[in-house]
């Protein structure tokens, strides 16, 4: 989940656009884009990369104009390449979608719109959103009713923007679920951003959106509605964080305000991958076919580091709820040795960048032996979802604490899920237990919250507790791995022996 700018205004809006995204960039990105409404029409300039790159292919071919939308990506559904980098288009090229989050119900959307002969241009779940809302439009509406209808039909978390030469003195910006949209009003000009820090520098006065609500943003003024169309009433708030505390979100660093994300990240990994009508469990990107789960015989865990110990979580898991006898190895290891493995071993390889070495070389061994290779990573088209035969991404988004948070939960969520699957497709689990398992675990984010809620009890007892000079972690089953990453977090974050 990355970056959204948008500026409308008597001002260039490229330049604001990508002064905001700049802002953004530590926290991670693969790709950017920005459209400007001028008199040249609607325009979108699109780069694989950073932020240099778009700005080099601005350079030879410039933009004008005061309505734009400017995106950097996190991929989520296609690799990271400039067409699959936002802003996307509909069909006649004249309304443009950034967003960030997922559609859990894009597949269906858009197999049913390429049958009414929309064109996509991108292997994205956003581009459903720029035809459905060109389909709406068509059929007589105003671009925000077409974009509430729309947002109607859309299951998943979405912040998104949207411009259309057919309305240009208006941003439609709306979110449910995933990051944020915050609307700052200026005097005859008006922002839309996924975070403060983007705006910060031009203007202090802003509109939070929450969840289901729809924001009309022009020069002068924005309208606030539900996605029903209910008008909502809110004054502006002021902000009054300095720029360091605003990129953390008002927390005091980086690895706190990760930490609260964790239900958010959870949430993400199983996105759909549930089915709820039908209480499935799909993991299409898995690439394990009838005859490859049938043939499995054990499954070994490939990991270093914090993905270890949520790999050793996943072996339990896996015994738990598949029957198949798993074994947990550290990739420095296993690339050392002769490990015995082949069609009927799943290698599960976990690393949070997909960029670890000792995990990659684990995985190029178990390869070229003939091992199917499920990878659990973060980060799209990186180095080992490319080596693997399948991929199951966590979605936690970016993390930039050093010591992982978010990453170790919802690696764990994503260790479940394949369990769970496996489980299932292999008929270890009845489908009564299937489906209670499943319902366990949508209980999971709400038991975070709750568990977060503890917060002050936590800060009180470590008040207590941290003048001590040794820790000792005690913890069997399924909380021997937790009491080995709970001894690395201490060690990691405060130099304690545990
Ligand atoms: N799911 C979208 C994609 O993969 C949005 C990613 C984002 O949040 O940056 O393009």
């Amino acid at each position: 989940m990355c970056g959204i700018v948008g500026y409308i205004g008597a001002q260039g809006a490229v330049d604001i656009i990508l002064d905001g995204l700049r802002r953004l960039e530590y926290r991670g990105y693969d790709s950017a884009g920005v459209a400007v409404l001028g008199s040249g029409g609607l325009q979108v300039r699109r780069s694989a990369g950073k932020i240099k790159q778009l700005e080099a292919i601005l350079h030879e071919r410039p933009v004008e104009g005061g309505v734009g939308l400017g995106h950097t990506r996190w991929a989520t559904h296609g690799r990271p390449s400039e067409e699959n980098a936002h802003p996307h288009t509909d069909c006649t090229g004249s309304l443009v979608v950034v967003h960030n989050g997922i559609l859990e119900n894009y597949l269906s959307i858009k197999e049913r719109l390429q049958a009414d002969g929309h064109h996509f241009r991108s292997e994205t779940d956003t581009e459903v959103l720029a035809h459905l809302i060109e389909k709406h439009t068509k059929d007589g509406r105003s671009l925000a009713e077409a974009v509430k209808l729309t947002l109607r039909e859309v299951r998943g978390a979405y912040a998104v923007g949207v411009i259309s030469a057919s309305a240009p003195d208006r941003i439609i910006a709306a979110k449910h679920g995933a990051g944020g949209v915050v609307v700052g009003l200026g005097a005859g000009e008006a922002f839309i951003a996924s975070d403060i820090p983007a705006i910060l520098s031009h203007t202090r006065d802003v509109l939070i959106l929450e969840d289901g609500e729809v924001a009309v943003v022009r020069r002068d003024g924005v309208d606030l509605s539900t996605l029903e169309g209910e008008p909502i009433k809110r004054e502006p708030s002021r902000i009054l964080w300095d720029p360091i505390m605003a990129e953390k979100g008002g927390y005091r660093h980086f690895m706190l305000k990760e930490i609260y994300e964790q239900p958010r990240a959870v949430t993400d990994t199983f996105r759909g991958r549930i089915v709820p009508e039908s209480g499935n469990l799909i993991l299409p990107d898995a690439n394990l076919d009838p005859a490859t789960l049938k043939a499995l015989r054990r499954v070994v865990l490939v990991a270093c580091g914090t993905s270890y110990h949520a790999a050793i979580v996943g072996r339990f898991m896996i015994e738990r709820l598949s029957g198949l006898p798993a074994e947990v190895d550290l990739g420095s290891e296993f690339r050392y040795r002769d490990a015995i493995v082949g069609p009927e071993t799943l290698i599960v390889a976990l690393s949070q960048s997909g960029e670890t070495a000792d995990t990659l070389g684990a995985v190029k061994a178990a390869r070229t032996r003939g091992a199917p290779i499920l990878a659990i990573t973060n980060v799209v088209g990186s180095a080992l979802s490319r080596e693997a035969t399948g991929v199951l991404y966590t979605h936690a988004g970016p993390e930039i604490g050093v010591a992982s948070t978010k990453t170790f939960t919802a690696t764990m969520m994503a260790c479940y899920l394949l369990a769970l699957y496996l489980g299932r497709e292999r008929g270890h689990l009845t489908p009564e237990e299937g489906q209670k398992r499943l319902q366990d675990l949508l209980e999971i984010p709400r038991l975070m919250e709750a568990t977060l809620e503890l917060d002050s009890q936590i800060a009180e007892l470590a008040r207590h507790l941290f003048q001590h000079q040794n820790f000792l972690y005690l913890g069997r089953g399924l909380h021997y791995p937790i009491a080995l990453e709970g001894a690395l977090k201490l060690k990691e974050i405060s130099y304690i022996h545990a």
